[in-house]
């Protein structure tokens, strides 16, 4: 029979995400587990998007506004830029896809670094669009000048993933730049800020404030991570107007629920709760970093919520050790490296006490 499906797609795995809580508990019986797996906020949502969303509950047999025009004049209020210029999405996942479907057709080529987020490499696999995955520096960074290296005349886009996943290192301001004003115009430059509130570093660049450097970029952010609200899948992208109105063409109608338009909007004014998920991040990832080091451990460098942790053994077997301890990490494939991410002080502790058992 003819294969209904491409190679591209045939050699595809299911995404893997973090084990929920719930299935550990189902699997394991444990009862009390943590959960630095996934990025998500330890402090959960913003009380005012759950509010929100409280409100909004008596209107769940409406279409929700297909333009999303109250997050947008919000997001563009917020961003200093223009609502033409603001694509909405189902989670910034939907986002990445929507762009390589609207500048992509298959044979076209896209470049970004290796390892980084695992989405660029499936949705070209899924569309059929060829790729270089540019590995990492010595220092987990971005190799930039090979990745300028990398673009041939069939790319249309580069991912840059700043700060990166799942290493958490940062490109800087100078170096960004440079490569910004480098890479030839035709090609969509998309820097992935899923973390961007954060980056604290002093030379942490916002591209939102890079864009004379280039006319073809996007910046893209998400309120899944520092807003606290995975679960309802909303994400956005900021970009030339007119390519703006080319992936508004292509994304699906209703793309971000009504729930998700409320919820998102609120949170944009809770300073506070965005205040108080930063300074505990800055504040435990500086602690956990150290102490992992303590133990004798390579950390990376992070501006992310999550750290990168080298423990010098097959990290999977790391892995089903914690989980058997009831603490749900990241193992990254057959490395000796693990993902884990910033919790509640208590949570890190927790962590910090049962990886010290685990590596004796
Ligand atoms: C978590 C993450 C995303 C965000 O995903 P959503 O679909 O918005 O939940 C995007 N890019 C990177 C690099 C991430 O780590």
């Amino acid at each position: 029979m003819v294969a209904l499906v491409s190679e591209g797609i045939q050699s595809l795995s299911v995404y893997e995400p973090g084990k929920p809580v719930e299935e550990l508990a189902r699997e394991l019986g444990i009862s009390n587990a943590v959960k630095l797996a996934s990025n998500e906020n330890p402090l959960g949502p913003s009380p005012l998007a759950v509010e929100a969303i409280r409100g909004a509950l008596g209107e769940l047999h409406r279409y929700p506004d297909a333009a999303n025009y109250r997050l947008k004049q919000r997001l563009s209020e917020h961003l200093r830029v223009d609502p033409g210029e603001i694509l909405t999405g189902n989670g910034s996942n939907e986002i990445l896809e929507v762009l390589v479907r609207t500048f992509c057709t298959p044979g076209d080529h896209l470049v970004f670094a290796d390892p980084s987020f695992v989405v660029y490499r499936m949705v070209a696999l899924a569309h059929g669009v060829l790729f270089t995955a540019v590995p990492l520096d010595a220092e987990a960074r971005h190799d930039l000048s090979g990745m300028l290296r990398a673009v041939t005349d069939r790319t249309r886009v580069v991912f840059v993933a700043n700060p990166n996943n799942p290493t958490g290192t940062h490109v800087d301001r100078s170096a960004l730049d440079d490569f910004l004003r480098r890479v030839p115009p035709d090609v969509l430059v998309v820097v992935d800020e899923a973390y961007f509130e954060y980056a604290d570093a002093e030379d942490y660049p916002d591209t939102l404030q890079m864009r004379a450097c280039r006319e073809r970029l996007a910046t893209v952010r998400t309120f899944s991570k520092a807003y606290g609200l995975a679960a309802l899948r909303v994400g956005y992208a900021v970009l030339p107007a007119e390519l703006c109105d080319y992936a508004n063409r292509v994304r699906a109608p209703f793309n971000v629920n009504g729930l998700a338009q409320v919820a998102a909007t609120a949170a944009l004014d809770d300073t506070e709760h965005l205040r108080a998920s930063r300074a505990l991040n800055g504040r435990e990832r500086a602690r956990v970093s150290a102490a992992l080091q303590g133990l004798g451990l390579g950390v990376a460098p992070s501006q992310a919520n999550f750290v990168f942790v080298d423990v010098a053994r097959p990290g999977r077997q790391v892995y089903e050790a914690l989980l058997k301890r009831g603490v749900i990490v990241r193992p990254m494939g057959q490395s000796s490296a693990l993902r884990i991410t910033i919790g509640l002080e208590e949570e890190n502790d927790r962590m910090l006490e049962e990886l010290a058992a685990v590596l004796g």
